[in-house]
């Protein structure tokens, strides 16, 4: 299954991706996550990227575009792919169809996240992420059992540096001005694009999204 999760920051992509990887088999490609990586391997990508990333803008598609060929192209990624945050503007996903013709290869579903923009601020503000595996918790809508302690792995938990209120709102201005034209590119294929309503409990978007995943097996 070749397969976008789409919606704006804090529409629950990361978390779903969680639940999408432990019931289907395939990698999580995500851009963030990448680019978070190589920050932290002081990796010239890294270096670039951080000074976007810090100001709540995108890095730019000469730099993501290259990056995701490139994963794509790894073996695992050839028998389908869940790619989460890519693509984010209308040159990404020209490109995307580019790169995935090379191979004989199409996007079957997009399952596009849809919440109120309203509810996204506390969302980002209060996200809390394990240090050691990576699972997404929230203070109030997803708390862990023991405070700052992950539930899988009693990791210690951290806040993404670019989840403060002056970040998060430049992020949400950017992706809310790239999300209409995106949307529109993939409307215009047939029978592609899922809407999803993000704003019902984590199980619940959860058992929508397993209803069309299932229909592509
Ligand atoms: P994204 O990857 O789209 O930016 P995340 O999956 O990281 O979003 O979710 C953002 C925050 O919202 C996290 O703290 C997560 O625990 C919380 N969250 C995700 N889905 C829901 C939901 N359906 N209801 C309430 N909170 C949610
Ligand atoms: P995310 O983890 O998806 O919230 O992304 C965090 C940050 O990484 C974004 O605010 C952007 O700066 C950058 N980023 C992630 N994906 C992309 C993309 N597809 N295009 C440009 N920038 C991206």
């Amino acid at each position: 299954m070749n397969i976008i999760l789409m919606g704006l920051p804090g529409a629950g992509k990361g978390t779903q991706a969680e639940q999408i990887k432990a019931n289907y088999p395939v990698p999580h490609i995500s851009t963030g996550d990448m680019f978070r990586a190589a920050i932290k391997n002081e990796t010239p990508l890294g270096l670039e990227a951080k000074s976007y990333m810090d100001k709540g803008e995108l890095v730019p598609d000469s730099v993501t575009i290259g990056l995701v060929e490139e994963r794509l192209n790894q073996e695992d990624a050839k028998g389908g792919f869940l790619l989460d945050g890519f693509p984010r503007t209308v040159e990404q996903a020209v490109a995307l169809d580019k790169i995935l013709a090379k191979t004989n290869r199409k996007i079957e579903k997009v399952i596009n996240i849809d919440v109120e923009t309203s509810i996204l601020l506390p969302r980002l503000t209060g996200r809390r992420i394990c240090k050691s595996c990576g699972t997404t918790y929230h203070l109030v809508f997803n708390p862990t059992k023991v405070e700052g302690v992950c539930d899988n792995c009693q990791g210690e938990l951290y806040q993404r540096s670019d989840d403060n209120e002056e970040t998060v709102a430049n992020r949400l201005e950017v992706n809310i001005k790239q999300t209409a034209p995106l949307l529109d590119f993939y409307n215009r294929k047939e029978n592609v694009v899922e809407n999803i309503n993000g704003d019902q409990d984590i199980k619940v978007v959860f058992s929508e999204i397993k209803k069309v995943l299932d229909t592509l097996k």
